[in-house]
């Protein structure tokens, strides 16, 4: 077989058999495939897309580059959720304790952020102390122990995903859905969890900017799902405003743990019972949504999952005297309503490049990020505000005071209407496997 001759097949838009497409990806992996083929074979890839079948053997090829997690005797047990990125989006922070709190399991192999997205490890590591670094078997013992882990993404699981995706990010072939499909699901289908529940993100500040594309990459990945023996349920979530009050690692953590005390943001909230029941049906915890939401409901007034949380944080190192303390040293200031009114716009997008510039997040792979640094969202879009109310509140270590083009992405980011303007939506359509 030749890597030249299927680079030319996907060109000419042919069909690629399932062993053409495990040799480019295995050859790629064990370095004997040039970075140049391999980018000219994700750009063709890129323009023709694939068939299903293409799909599913692309998938169990990453899939087959490295280990799947064995789980034993409590594999029905094991859950997973994904989000396709978004900002203020800390469900996992209250999804994980809450299904742990239920009696299931979920070790959850989480990465950094980039742009304007934040990244669940970005926001744990600023707990003190706290470790992400574990070994599988260590994760597995934990998990075994308490029922949840955060780590991050290891070498061992789907290593041709992770070699395939540094390559697509300097060749433009991101944006791709067949292949973002393949490259999420295969790491879920590594991880070993029979059930999954991912919250694929739609608006001004997901990578999907309508509900038909991400419609379409969910479809995909239920696909996938069916395919490849998991269950798979796929909400698709407003992304138009940040998820909850916070934007920024510290400051979300804060929040998770206020929600999971029975108190914080109704959105953040509502949401994590909605990703969570999806996991409690699917692995036979609850008979439907209604009774699985109820049960989780317990969980948080019982402080069951609270307890998780803080189980889970002190497992891994992490001193939680933080979650008591308020960074009130940090803050730099507030942005005021100059009218009465109501509020119309919160830009997703324009907030977190807003708190990315603040510190919270990463331009550039290897940027520091200030744990500390983000943005307090006072009202959300619908809420009634009165002149000289604040309604957003800036935080960050030592850049004082906050750089112009933050006070321009808030400018632009903030808007307010002389009429009511309707609470929207917070999921937009659910898919099943
Ligand atoms: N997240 C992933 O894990 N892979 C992609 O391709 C895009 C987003």
């Amino acid at each position: 077989m030749q890597a030249l001759h299927i680079i030319e097949k996907k060109r000419d838009g042919h069909r690629l058999s399932e062993e053409e497409l495990a040799f480019i990806v295995w050859e790629y992996h064990r370095g004997n495939l040039p970075d140049y083929q391999m980018a000219a074979f994700l750009m063709s890839l890129f323009i023709r897309g694939f068939d299903d079948k293409e799909l599913i053997a692309y998938t169990r090829a990453l899939v087959n580059s490295g280990k799947i997690l064995d789980w034993g005797a409590s594999e029905k047990k094991i859950v997973d959720k994904h989000s396709s990125g978004g900002v203020g989006d800390n469900t996992t922070l209250v999804v994980a304790p809450l299904v742990a709190a239920s009696g299931l399991c979920m070790p959850k192999m989480a990465g950094r952020g980039l742009g304007h997205t934040g990244g669940t490890l970005d926001k744990l590591e600023s707990i003190p102390g706290f470790s992400a670094g574990l070994t599988i078997e260590a994760l597995q013992e934990q998990v075994a122990e308490i029922g949840l882990a955060v780590v991050s993404q290891t070498d061992e699981l789907t290593p041709a995903d992770g070699k395939i995706y540094a390559l697509r990010d300097v060749t433009a072939t991101v944006d791709s859905t067949p292949l973002i499909a393949a490259s999420i699901m295969s790491k879920k289908i590594a991880g070993g969890a029979p059930s999954l529940v991912l919250d694929v993100k739609a608006g001004r500040g997901a990578f999907m900017k309508t509900t038909e594309a991400a419609q379409h990459l969910g479809q995909n990945m239920v696909k996938l799902g069916e395919s490849l023996g998991r269950k798979v349920a796929v909400v698709i979530s407003n992304m138009d405003q940040p998820l909850g009050h916070s934007i920024g690692n510290a400051l979300e953590v804060r929040e998770a743990a206020e929600v999971l005390q029975g108190k914080g943001a109704e959105d953040l909230k509502n949401l994590s019972l909605t990703l969570a029941s999806h996991l409690l049906v699917s692995a036979g915890k609850a008979e439907d949504m209604k009774k699985a939401c109820l049960l989780l409901d317990q969980k948080l007034s019982s402080g069951a999952a609270y307890e998780k949380f803080i189980q889970l944080i002190e497992h891994q190192g992490g001193d939680t005297r933080f979650l008591e303390s308020f960074p009130s040293c940090f803050y730099l200031g507030s942005v005021y309503a100059d009218q009465d009114g109501y509020l119309q716009e919160l830009d997703a997008l324009l907030l977190g490049k807003a708190a990315s510039f603040l510190g919270a997040g990463r331009f550039k792979k290897d940027d520091l990020v200030d744990p500390h640094a983000g943005l307090m969202l006072h009202a959300k879009v619908g809420d009634r505000v009165k002149k000289g109310e604040a309604l957003v509140s800036l935080y960050s270590q030592g850049r004082n005071p906050a750089p112009e083009n933050v006070e321009k992405l808030l400018e632009q980011a903030v808007k307010l209407s002389e009429n009511p303007v309707k609470t929207p939506g917070l999921v937009y359509h659910t898919l099943k496997g």
